[in-house]
């Protein structure tokens, strides 16, 4: 091959053009980061490469090295070097890995990154950028690599300086593995130092369970190397060895999130099968926590080798966000994800792990209910997927779940069931809820005057997922049904007394004309006009028709805004609703009809029809009004 042919020249995406940049000129704290995410890619290749042997007989056979990453410097030419001896890179993958990233990650980072406003590079890891901070202390970056499996003749080198284009190379490379060499920038010599480095892998990297070497630094010895780190695998050390900065660092290092785990849960299983569970619930939502194939957070190892991500076989959705390790004893280590899924050893770890996750939160909720309010506003709304999807597990979810009530102090999700409960009033049987688009339709809702009249706390629900929630999933909590208070008419049950009783049914009798008017009036556009017992201040409301359910009502909500035979319900106590009544005969009534049934679609949070034709009529009353000043 003539060297011609043999090289190219390549543009960095415009993306990762931006990001270089951002390396080069932005990120001025903690610059040594960068040594994390090389090492950290270098494990990822030895990991990868002891996974393909299992399966690939030509891989099998050693070189007689042991697995390693090894990390060098050079005074004089001002390099460091950081190489391993994984399982390399293709040409075709340099390019697809290294040079052109069709990663989601990167919209997300740059955006992250411009909104944070941070010049500092916590988020390189979380968005698998991290070959880029190369970039941040190097001018040049050079890399070879030889894929395990291919020819010494098709190793391949990559190099850029950054700036917008990088060069590819077949070369020759006599052993597997990748080798890059940072040139300095001016300015970066102090980074050329032993000592100096042997601390930041030791700071950053220690928990790598691979032991990364480094020359001896006496230069008279026989160029011998030293393992820097631990280099054992975190979780097999026993746990009274073990401090929260170690458990921490280690968290660092499985979720690529710099900020501290709320909680975490190490716990070392023997019997029927042996295994060991590290398992972390991290302070902050991930950028991907909503993208319906974002990667899980467990990594599955076997006897202390990595196998494989968790891609839904290990733990349910609904606990997607928890991070760390499962290490099973129990399993071939050539498992692929087709057996874990027939696998009676993995799905006992797995829902014996499950449970263990949800004592550890509600130990969390019981113990230190402050993070557990951040954990519940971070990832609440996830949780709440278990009680449709996990029904073995649904008591323990359900005393999991915070809401927002008619008590809460503001817009905080801070009453459990068990609160509500609790303090339920003397002869209430039922819990109630209302079901609005958002949280703030839910709190003005006038469904909720009779309720807070009479005391009676309402939990709001104003979350996508709370539909799923209460409609037949959760219809129950400690013996007491769930209720909604805008379907059906209102069942105060053992609330109400024999005097609103009588007042209501009286309220019926003398509304009877009217209201026979107004159902004519609003034909096909209202299922029904009754009288309210739900009602103190506004005149009017709209509530599902009791055939329907409350799953409908919020399904129309989101959609057309309205549920599909609404009923309009009158306060009989309102003098705008006492007035029509002794104006029955009133020219304008078909008016009065549409504006209160319109003005009641409004409070509901849905949106009117026709809103042209609502507020013609509407300003045909004031004008009216401005006219001879009365209603009629
Ligand atoms: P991430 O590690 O999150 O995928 P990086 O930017 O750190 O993102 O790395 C990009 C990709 O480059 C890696 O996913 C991997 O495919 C490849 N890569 C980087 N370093 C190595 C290495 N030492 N050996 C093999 N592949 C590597
Ligand atoms: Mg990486």
């Amino acid at each position: 091959m003539t060297l011609e042919a043999n090289t190219e020249k390549f543009t960095f995406q415009a993306e990762v053009a931006r990001i270089l940049d951002l390396m080069a000129h932005s990120l001025y704290s903690k610059k040594e980061i960068f040594l994390r995410e090389l090492i950290s890619n270098a494990s990822d290749a030895i990991d990868r490469l002891r996974f393909e042997r299992f399966s690939r007989a030509d891989l099998a056979e050693d070189d007689g090295e042991p697995l390693r990453i090894r990390v060098a410097y050079d005074k004089d030419a001002r390099t460091i070097t950081v190489s391993d001896n994984g399982v390399g890179m293709s040409r075709a993958e340099v390019i697809e890995n290294i040079g052109t990233i069709a990663r989601s990650g990167t919209a997300e980072f740059l955006e992250a990154l411009s909104r944070e406003q941070r010049g500092d590079s916590s988020l390189i890891g979380q968005f698998g950028v991290g070959f880029y901070s190369a970039f941040v202390v190097a001018e040049r970056v050079e890399l070879t690599t030889r894929r395990a499996g291919l020819a010494a003749g098709e190793g391949v080198r990559w190099e850029s300086d950054g700036k917008g284009e990088y060069v590819v190379e077949t070369v020759d490379r006599p052993d597997r593995g990748t080798t890059i060499v940072l040139h300095l920038r001016e300015g970066e010599d102090d980074l050329l130092n032993g000592y100096r480095l042997r601390s930041i892998i030791q700071r950053y990297s220690d928990h790598i369970s691979l032991p990364i070497v480094m020359a001896a630094e006496d230069e008279s010895a026989q160029a011998e190397e030293t393992t820097v780190n631990q280099a054992s695998a975190l979780w097999t050390r026993p746990k009274s060895e073990l401090s929260e900065r170690d458990y921490h660092d280690y968290y660092r290092h499985v979720s690529h999130d710099y900020t501290d785990p709320l909680a975490y849960l190490h716990s070392k299983v023997e019997g029927r099968y042996e295994y060991t569970l590290l398992l972390y619930i991290p302070s902050r939502a991930p950028y991907d926590l909503w993208v319906p194939q974002a990667r899980q957070g467990v990594k599955l190892h076997v006897q202390r080798v990595f196998i494989l991500e968790d891609s839904g076989e290990l733990l349910p959705r609904y606990l997607r966000f928890v991070r760390g390790v499962i290490d099973s004893a129990d399993l071939p280590l050539n498992v692929s994800r087709e057996l874990l899924q027939g696998s009676r050893a993995v799905s006992h770890i797995c829902s014996s792990a499950v449970k263990k996750v949800l004592k550890l939160l509600n130990d969390l909720a019981r113990n230190e209910p402050d993070k557990y309010a951040v954990f519940w506003k971070e990832f609440g709304a996830v949780l709440k997927e278990g009680i449709a999807d996990d029904p073995p597990n649904r008591e323990e979810i359900a005393e999991l779940l915070r809401f927002t009530s008619t008590r809460s102090a503001g817009q905080e999700a801070d009453v459990s069931l068990q609160d509500y409960v609790d303090r339920m009033k003397e002869g209430q049987d039922k819990i109630y809820y209302l079901l609005a688009p958002t949280l703030a339709a839910a709190t003005a809702s006038p469904h909720l005057e009779a309720f807070r009249k009479k005391g009676v706390e309402v939990l709001l629900l104003g979350e996508a997922v709370d539909n799923w929630l209460v409609t037949g999933l959760l219809q129950e909590f400690g013996g007491k049904r769930l209720q909604s208070v805008t379907q059906g008419v209102p069942d105060f049950g053992g609330l109400e007394d024999e005097a609103e009783k009588e007042a209501a049914s009286k309220a019926s009798a003398e509304y009877a004309a009217l209201l026979g008017k107004l159902k004519e009036i609003l034909a096909g556009t209202a299922y029904d006009v009754r009288m309210s017992s739900r009602l103190t201040t506004s005149p009017a409301c709209i509530v599902a028709n009791e055939a329907e359910t409350d799953f409908t009502l919020a399904r129309r909500m989101r959609g057309s805004g309205l549920p599909s035979q609404p009923v309009l319900e009158l306060n009989a106590e309102h003098v705008l609703v006492k007035r029509l009544n002794e104006r029955q005969d009133d020219p304008r009534l078909a008016d009065w009809a549409h504006v209160l049934f319109g003005q009641a679609v409004l409070t509901l949070g849905a949106r009117i029809d026709d809103p042209a034709s609502f507020a013609d009529r509407l300003n045909g009353l004031l004008v009216a009004l401005t006219e001879d000043g009365t209603t009629g």
